[in-house]
């Protein structure tokens, strides 16, 4: 049976790119190499819309994440995190476990945060040096406003504003300098269309000064360390070269359709699945605020969504993702974000059509896929 991975990471990946990573293996230290991280840097630097320099890291993203905590910081330093599913909270496990003290914004899980929310908690805490957020809260599928939030901490602190873009960046515009994100960070298996094992972080200069300060322990994710390296096309330790090969050709992809065509296909993608679970019955667990990178749906009353998730693998090959924690059972996620098309969501909603009806929810043959291609027409 093909296989399709729907799911929010890994995602599919292009067949250029997995003949790219199957060129042999580069000496890291070898004068070849070195344009071959030249290309990916300016790639990064074009994709996170930034001056500054984009460190590679060889890490899934909780790697940057971490680093994104322990290179700025220091012990008792105050940050912000905004909770709103499993990455929201991670944040605030990571600076537990390095002794920040978080304050945590709670949010409503299927909701965005409310950026005034955050302009109280600096209110209340003006020594606040961070505010961790997300830019798609993956585990419920949520948007969060990044922009307005860049504004109301610029405009009423001087603490720094981390972003977690892992499923933002490639899917939607965050323009790090023009908006004002201080760091900006994603993954490779993503909307990158690459496996998972590298983690890409741009810095602003407002952060890198914070940086100079910061006594919270670090040797691998050592950020300065990597920025002297990464100028003269290198990375501190050995880098994932098969990695970084792949991450050349994907960010080539990604300009030859033009950065602005990218964020439309996601756009379109995810209007025309969520248009078409609509039509089938269904609710978004992100209502108000959804995602273009991945779709989170109810699944109807009274059935477990696992058993639409191991029926729509069984019949069709294609695997989508539960729910985490308190949404497990209850929601199920389509990923559209990276190596994706229109034919992959008419496929997904057909199949979930014949699925829902064999499990006992009535769905006319055709509605959900009719609705998406209303949006594709
Ligand atoms: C996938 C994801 C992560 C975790 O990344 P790993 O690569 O599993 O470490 C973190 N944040 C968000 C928003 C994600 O979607």
């Amino acid at each position: 049976m093909k296989k399709y991975l729907l799911t929010p990471g890994p995602t599919e990946l292009p067949p250029r790119v997995l003949l790219a990573m199957a060129h042999p293996i580069i000496h890291h230290r070898a004068p070849e190499f070195l344009p071959v991280i030249e290309q990916a840097r300016e790639g990064l630097k074009w994709l996170f819309k930034t001056k500054n320099e984009v460190l590679i890291l060889a890490s899934s993203g909780t790697g940057a994440m971490e680093g994104a905590v322990t290179n700025f910081l220091s012990k008792g330093d105050r940050a912000v995190t905004v909770n709103g599913g499993k990455f929201g909270e991670r944040w605030g496990q990571i600076c537990k476990a390095y002794g920040v003290e978080a304050d945590v914004v709670n949010v409503e899980w299927g909701q965005a945060v409310d950026p005034e929310k955050i302009k109280a908690e600096l209110k209340k805490y003006p020594d606040t040096k961070a505010i961790y957020i997300q830019a798609t809260e993956t585990s419920t599928g949520v948007v969060h406003p990044v922009r307005e939030i860049a504004q109301i901490v610029h405009d009423n602190s001087k603490a720094i504003l981390v972003v977690d873009g892992i499923t933002g960046v490639g899917v939607f515009d965050l323009p790090m300098d023009e908006w004002g994100i201080d760091i900006l960070l994603t993954g490779s298996q993503k909307a990158l269309m690459l496996p998972p094992g590298l983690a890409f972080i741009g810095i602003s200069d407002r952060a890198w000064k914070l940086a100079e300060t910061s006594t919270l322990p670090k040797f691998y994710f050592n950020f300065s360390k990597e920025l002297k390296n990464i100028v003269k096309n290198q990375t501190a330790y050995t880098p994932a070269i098969s990695l970084i090969i792949g991450l050349g050709e994907s960010l080539k992809m990604m300009k030859e359709e033009g950065i602005e065509n990218v964020y439309r296909r996601h756009t379109l993608l995810a209007d025309a699945t969520r248009k078409g679970v609509q039509a089938m019955g269904l609710r978004l667990y992100a209502s108000q605020a959804p995602s273009n990178s991945l779709t989170a749906v109810f699944a109807p009353e009274g059935i477990d969504s696992g058993k639409i998730i191991s029926a729509i693998e069984k019949d069709f090959g294609i695997r989508i993702a539960n729910g985490q924690d308190q949404a497990k059972g209850k929601i199920f996620r389509v990923a559209h974000m990276g190596y994706y098309d229109k034919s992959d969501i008419l496929f997904a909603l057909a199949a979930l059509e014949i699925v829902l009806n064999k499990i006992g929810h009535k769905v006319t043959p055709g509605i959900g896929v009719g609705a998406a291609e209303g949006v594709f027409m």
